[in-house]
């Protein structure tokens, strides 16, 4: 199936969860996640009306970014970063994406802060919380003091915008585990703002089991292979 109706597909389904719920559709951003895609599937999906992209590899990123600022767009796509972040990363992500999905730790935050040009507006930042407390996955503790401590520490960074919490559930092929642990990250989010954060995003939710993120409040689904089929 093509990129066009892969697209339509999934953006009908967000709209039919949305309505289900009694949620509006415009609270619902559809990320692409493009990762190991060529700038070409990207094209397609833009012509396709699509204009937020995720990319995991800073390298091919950054290529594929310098590609579409050449063409001159009208519309030039809103990059997401949502890999993993090392240090030493941080000021290639600060100058050339909207948004940061992955921030673990306030030393990120700090230099994405610090690298962030001035001339650009504050970098959108979502805090990755390791909700299911796997050993193998990055992210931090699922602590609500821990996490309500860190975000007021963020606040204070005059270059980032704190937006919400992120997070990647285990792998399980039980929808009620998932389901599970995105309710405690909605449960998260709110607790956090009764404490005046005013957060208003929740990354959460990919191909499999997007409609079971959108059904415990997320704001924003990262979906790649619904969209650009599989990755070899
Ligand atoms: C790859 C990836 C996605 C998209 O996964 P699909 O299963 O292809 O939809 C979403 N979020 C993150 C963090 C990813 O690494």
């Amino acid at each position: 199936m093509s990129i066009a109706v892969n697209l339509k597909n999934i953006r009908n389904q967000i709209a039919s969860l949305c309505q289900q719920q009694k949620r509006s559709i415009n609270k619902v951003t559809l990320v692409a996640v493009s990762k190991r895609k060529p700038v070409a599937d990207i094209s397609e999906a833009m012509k396709a009306g699509q204009v937020d992209f995720g990319e995991n590899y800073l390298q091919e990123a950054l290529e594929k970014i310098a590609y579409f600022n050449r063409q001159n767009l009208p519309t030039s796509p809103i990059w997401h970063y949502i890999g993993s972040i090392q240090s030493n990363k941080t000021r290639k992500i600060a100058e050339h994406f909207a948004w940061v999905h992955t921030v673990d730790s306030f030393k990120i935050a700090k230099r994405l802060s610090e690298q962030r040009p001035t001339e650009l507006p504050p970098i959108n930042i979502c805090l990755q919380v390791n909700i299911d407390d796997d050993a193998n996955k990055s992210g931090l503790a699922a602590s609500r003091d821990e996490l309500l401590a860190l975000c007021q520490q963020i606040q204070s960074l005059p270059q980032v915008k704190l937006r919400g919490l992120m997070c990647i559930p285990m792998l399980t092929d039980d929808k009620t585990v998932t389901a599970t642990s995105f309710a405690k990250m909605q449960t998260l989010l709110a607790f956090l703002n009764t404490h005046d954060l005013a957060l208003d995003t929740l990354s959460m939710g990919m191909s499999d089991d997007m409609d079971i993120a959108i059904a415990n409040g997320a704001t924003m689904v990262r979906v790649g292979s619904a969209i650009f089929g599989a990755r070899d």
